[in-house]
């Protein structure tokens, strides 16, 4: 298939904001590939979803909109100051692409788009910035004007076709089986490797009993189990019965890969983030002798003069790209592990307490990994006294698993279930909100340029984002500030694609980042579109909803509260 006719399916979905019209596009685009086109349908994948490889791998252009504006300039012999001028009027460099491209006769293939920008990306050192223009010259040279409106945007991480995870899971059935049955086969296998494009690949390379025999796989990340919510102890042992409890620590989740003496750590939202642990590397080369392990647990700064493990604020600081030499020796890492996922086989459907089991006889003791201490717990009262004592030590809270649970790739279900402390009489944890957008303010605040943020949670059957608050509290006129900075950087003048609002923010952002969110409760409402699913729904609202803190690092807005937290938070309100 030529790049042209990959560019004219984009189109199609850039023109409309449904669902499933969106799902029978993709589908209709992977039924037209022929056997050879279909080997490399990953490449597709990732384009699709305006990227080469899957986040994990950390692939970045490096291209900011000024070297894309030199590289029009250079392709079209158009005149910079015009081209600036198209870009105030268009707002967008990929419109302005369009306009100035000239149409070709010899047309791009996809593998060629692919494996140009494969190069791109590649550049790096002396004299790269030159080079990378030169190259993206060439290349929308011989792009006619729709396909150079995509490169550009792709380039540019602006894509913004609005197509989730679950549209491609969704098309992937569809063009395979002409239905949608086979969705949570390859959610599955999805949800164990988090790379669509691989599972597309297997799935009509290999045909569907590959995927629904997957496996885990050594360097691909396990999109991470969590702990849903219960009201308190007695429903805790009520559900699950004799569990096995651990504190709920606070630092940094890493699921930390081990392929001979090679070590690689996920966050919890699957960023690579290896370089940023040298002491885990090595304390897992140190402390691991088998081959190829995958473990999970939680990353802690700790006083090296006290060995006393630090607050959250502390370990924060560790999350850095530069400088980590000298802020390793001020904060040390430790990591409590807590689970086992791979040991020379997949371990994902073991038993929790046969991964222990395993688990302890693997880590070997030493000073950077250490198992966390868990009890077998029969009784509530046994269960509180535990909670209390972890509350004591400046801990989260505690997380108790079901003995006999799998480990449950990508999905917050009852084999954990996390016990937080109170922060309101009706819900005693903080929502995951992603900013949508935001209002200028009035008062004091329209000096800021910004009084509130419009949030949102995720809806992952679907995977848009959908309204549950208007947030004007808890922000400082510092964070006003910051946010409002971060924010101009993400503006885009329309309702973005994958969000689902009723309400009209003065500000849309791209849906990116994410901001921990206290609420004295769930309240019901019709204006806004968390769990309202038809025009006469009452969705859901966050009653004197207030932010923690800044944007939150460690996770990505997928990673936010989803809409079915928020109807089992509201069912457990006034529950304890
Ligand atoms: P939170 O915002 O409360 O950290 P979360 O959405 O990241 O929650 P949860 O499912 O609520 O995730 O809780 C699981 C998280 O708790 C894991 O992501 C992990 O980072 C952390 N954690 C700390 N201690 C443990 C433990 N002993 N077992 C499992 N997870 C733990």
């Amino acid at each position: 298939m030529k790049f042209k006719q990959l560019a004219a399916y984009f189109q199609k979905l850039e023109n409309t904001a449904k669902r499933l019209e969106m799902t029978d596009i993709l589908a209709e685009l992977f039924t037209n590939l022929d056997p050879v086109e279909k080997e490399k349908i990953d490449e597709i994948i990732y384009l699709t979803q305006g990227q080469l490889l899957p986040s994990f791998r950390n692939i970045e252009f490096g291209i900011s909109e000024k070297l894309i504006h030199r590289a029009i300039v250079q392709a079209t012999g158009g005149i910079s100051n015009d081209i600036e001028a198209m870009v105030h009027q268009l707002g967008d460099y990929g419109l302005v692409a369009e306009k100035v491209c000239l149409d070709h006769l010899e047309v791009l293939s996809i593998s060629q788009v692919y494996a140009n920008l494969e190069k791109l990306a590649e550049f790096s050192g002396d004299g790269s910035v030159a080079r990378k223009i030169e190259f993206l010259a060439d290349l929308l040279k011989n792009a006619s004007p729709l396909e150079a409106k995509y490169i550009i945007r792709i380039i540019l991480g602006k894509l913004r076709l609005g197509v989730g995870d679950p549209t491609v899971l969704d098309s992937l059935s569809l063009a395979y089986n002409q239905d949608k049955l086979l969705r949570p086969d390859l959610e599955r296998a999805y949800n164990l490797c988090s790379d669509l494009g691989l599972v597309a690949k297997i799935l009509f390379t290999k045909g569907i009993s590959s995927i629904i025999d997957f496996k885990v796989m050594v360097g691909c990340p396990i999109r991470v189990a969590l702990a849903a919510r219960l009201s308190g102890p007695e429903e805790i042992i009520e559900k699950i019965g004799t569990c096995a409890v651990e504190e709920k620590y606070d630092g940094f989740r890493c699921q930390v890969h081990k392929m001979g003496n090679k070590v690689q750590i996920f966050s919890r939202n699957l960023e690579n983030t290896t370089h940023m642990f040298p002491e885990i590397i090595q304390g897992t080369l140190d402390q691991i002798k088998e081959s190829n392990v995958i473990f999970e647990g939680e990353a802690l700064a700790y006083d090296p003069a006290t060995g006393q493990c630090l607050p959250f604020q502390t370990t924060v600081q560790r999350k850095r790209k530069h400088g980590i030499e000298s802020i390793r020796e001020k904060f040390p890492l430790k990591i409590f592990v807590f689970d086992l996922l791979y040991a020379d086989k997949d371990l994902t459907q073991y038993a929790f307490s046969q991964r222990r089991q395993i688990m302890s006889e693997l880590i070997k003791k030493g000073k950077v990994l250490e198992l966390s201490p868990v009890e077998e717990v029969k009784t509530a009262q046994r269960l509180t006294e535990i909670f209390e004592d972890a509350i004591a030590q400046g801990r989260e809270g505690i997380v108790a698993k079901r003995l006999d649970g799998e480990y449950k790739a990508g999905g917050r279900n009852f084999n954990w279930i996390k016990l937080k402390q109170s922060y309101s009489d009706n819900l005693n944890d903080t929502i995951d909100c992603v900013i949508i957008g935001y209002f200028f303010g009035k008062g004091l605040r329209a000096a800021f340029g910004i009084g509130s943020l419009l949030a949102a949670v995720y809806d992952p059957t679907v995977g848009r984002f959908k309204t549950i608050a208007k947030i004007g509290t808890g922000l400082s006129d510092d964070e006003l500030v910051r946010f409002k900075e971060t924010l101009d950087k993400i503006k885009i003048n329309f309702m973005p694609k994958n969000v689902e609002s009723l309400i009209v923010p003065d500000v849309w952002v791209d849906p990116l980042y994410v901001v921990e969110v206290q609420a004295d409760e769930i309240t019901q409402s019709p204006v806004h579109t968390c769990g309202k699913d038809s025009k006469d729904d009452t969705g859901y609202a966050l009653r004197f909803p207030r932010t923690v803190g800044f944007i939150r690092i460690d996770k990505a807005a997928k990673d936010a509260t989803t809409v079915e937290e928020i109807k089992q938070m509201f069912n457990l309100q006034g529950r304890k």
